[in-house]
């Protein structure tokens, strides 16, 4: 089996969500082998940043929490569909009705995201999956949804 990381690179200057400096990480060495210690770095980071999965709590009052998440569930068969040819920022039941997803399926949708030019800045339209393809997903038994969307 081919396994594909698709984390993106942690980096100081790297995009984040509005191009928020609070939300950008900061990589503290707190020592170092100039002062004859061990080479130590403290790394603050916003949970949104880059690569990462929002769990309910994030939308969703008393939502379930990352410590309720197996994360070896992240390891594992993926289907990915190119959703590149959208031209609109937002993706919608009517565009992934007729995609061959199944309950439980684990998937990624592939958009222009992927090519911005992050040099540019923060994205403001980016392209994001809204209530009616969340929904959808949920009505077809992605867990994923299923619990993120749980208010629907
Ligand atoms: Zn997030």
């Amino acid at each position: 089996m081919k396994i594909h990381d698709i984390s993106m690179l942690i980096e100081p200057e790297m995009m984040v969500y509005k191009d928020a400096d609070i939300k950008k990480p900061i990589f503290d060495v707190i020592g170092n082998h100039q002062t004859g210690s061990a080479h130590e770095t403290n790394v603050t980071l916003n949970i949104h940043t880059g690569t990462h999965i929002d769990m309910p709590l994030h939308m969703i009052k008393d939502g379930k929490t990352l410590d309720t998440f197996d994360i070896r569930r992240m390891i594992t068969p993926c289907k990915v569909f190119d959703l590149t040819y959208l031209e609109k920022n937002v993706i919608t039941a009517d565009d992934i009705k007729d995609l061959p997803i199944q309950k439980d399926d684990f998937i990624l949708f592939k958009t222009r995201n992927s090519f911005y030019d992050k040099s540019q800045g923060f994205d403001y339209d980016f392209v994001y999956l809204d209530e009616s393809g969340a929904k959808l997903l949920k009505n077809i038994g992605n867990q994923w949804c299923r619990d993120r969307y749980a208010r629907y």
